[in-house]
């Protein structure tokens, strides 16, 4: 059987109407603060079930005040009682750890967003799956490092896994999946991150402030130093292997420094489809929240003759190792890429408390492949043990790295 042919297919149903009510899993962080912001420009058209965060608390408690879900979960349990104050007096459910935090999962929202940051968020989406919910998927890390349990799930609950991230939503809105078989490339873009230009010797010495401040996107901590290595379109890659039904070496990346661009899928027939427009992620949450529909964004309208000119040029594995990575972990298969992803979201941790340096990121995720080559992650439980060992690595390596 060809990779292709087992592929579910993401084939957009059609049966699907407003108004909806909706769950935000990690709401306080970038993804979530875009998505609130368009519910709020509709109120109507929204109830929302439950909001959940981390550990920023007054923010979660503004938003719970504002959009009234039935259930606000804080992840750091230790903050549960500035929670239940912040929220005395109001009818909203609190919670604190990590099973209220799938609890707020099983609330029966029919649409969901999975904006938690990193693989933390695979069990909470995983729920959100199970009961069949259409899920709004931002958090990458989950298909990265358990993608063939989470479609398995998909496709056993019905659920609809809508892509948010603005390549696989611009792959998603030009892909056509009545002829996945006239399908000859995907091509994903990638703006190259904020040192696009820099030499091997210029990444040594950059620090998390210079790695944080993507030129053109406005996103959390770790996904910006994702952009920085290229790790996060490495990611992406493996995210796409994932959604859609195109082999691995069909899947090709593209620097285009612009950001308009958000992908493309190339036909059999020479067609290029590309989706475009500025780059602002109301855009592709708009679209997963309002599919199968459309429904108005406030981002800014692109203005081509403006902007003039859009470049594109071949990525440089060289000077971004994580892309080679990236690569060869999907071509190993098994639990080839939740070792790549674990390890990486340890190093780029550690990079960011100043423990190590922007190069050694990708050395921390090479080592950790290495010492776990392709273990089994047949299960849940396998990939979590999976996960685990390769944080063990990274922090193993990076420890030496300080000593
Ligand atoms: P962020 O750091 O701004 O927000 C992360 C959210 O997850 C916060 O609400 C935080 O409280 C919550 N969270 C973090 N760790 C948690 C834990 N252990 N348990 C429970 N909740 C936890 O991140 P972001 O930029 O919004 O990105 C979220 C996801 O969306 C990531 O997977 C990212 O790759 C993906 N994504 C983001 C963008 C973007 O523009 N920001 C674009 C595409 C994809
Ligand atoms: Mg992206």
């Amino acid at each position: 059987m060809s990779v292709a042919a087992r592929k579910p297919t993401m084939r957009p149903r059609r049966d699907g109407v407003g108004p909806r009510s909706i769950t935000i899993l990690g709401s306080t962080g970038s993804i979530g603060c875009n998505t609130l912001d368009l519910v709020a420009r509709n109120m109507d058209g929204y109830a929302v079930e439950a909001l959940t965060a981390h550990s920023n608390v007054k923010l979660l408690i503004e938003q719970a005040l504002q959009f009234r879900p039935r259930m606000a979960v804080i992840a750091d349990a230790r903050l549960y009682d500035d929670l239940k104050a912040g929220l005395a007096g109001t009818n909203i459910a609190v919670g604190a750890g990590r099973a209220a935090l799938l609890e707020a999962a099983d609330m029966p929202a029919d649409w969901v967003m999975a904006a938690i940051v990193g693989a933390a968020g695979l069990e909470p989406t995983l729920n959100a799956v199970r009961r069949g919910a259409t899920i709004g998927l931002a958090n990458k890390e989950c298909l990265v490092c358990a993608g063939d349990i989470m479609l398995a799930e998909v496709a056993h609950s019905g659920a609809t896994l809508l892509p948010v991230d603005s390549e696989h939503s611009a792959i998603f809105q030009v892909f056509d999946f009545d002829n996945a078989q006239a399908v000859d490339r995907i091509v994903l873009t990638a703006s190259g991150g904020p040192f696009l230009g820099f030499s091997r010797a210029q990444m040594a010495d950059v620090t998390p402030a210079q790695a944080v401040a993507h030129p053109n996107w406005d996103m959390g901590a770790k996904i910006s130093v994702d952009s920085a290595t290229m790790m996060n379109k490495g990611l992406e890659l493996i995210e796409a292997y994932h959604l859609f039904p195109v082999p691995e070496e069909r899947i090709d990346i593209l620097v285009h420094p612009q950001s308009v661009i958000h992908s493309m899928v190339a036909y059999t027939d020479g067609s290029v489809l590309a989706q475009m427009g500025v780059p602002d992620m109301r855009t592709p949450i708009a679209y997963a929240l309002a599919w199968p529909r459309r429904e108005g964004s406030p981002a800014a309208r692109l203005d081509l003759a403006k902007i003039g000119a859009l470049t594109f040029e071949a990525p440089d594995q060289k000077r971004f190792p994580a892309l080679r990575l990236a690569r060869e972990s999907l071509q190993a298969g098994r639990g080839a890429p939740t070792v790549l992803n674990a390890a990486n979201e340890v190093a780029v941790q550690g990079f960011l408390e100043g423990r190590i340096s922007f190069l050694d990121i990708t050395q921390v995720v090479e080592r950790a492949l290495e010492a776990l080559p392709a273990p089994a992650v047949d299960t849940l439980d396998a990939v979590i043990d999976v996960d685990a060992r390769a944080r063990r690595e990274a922090e193993r390596w990076i420890a030496a790295r300080q000593a």
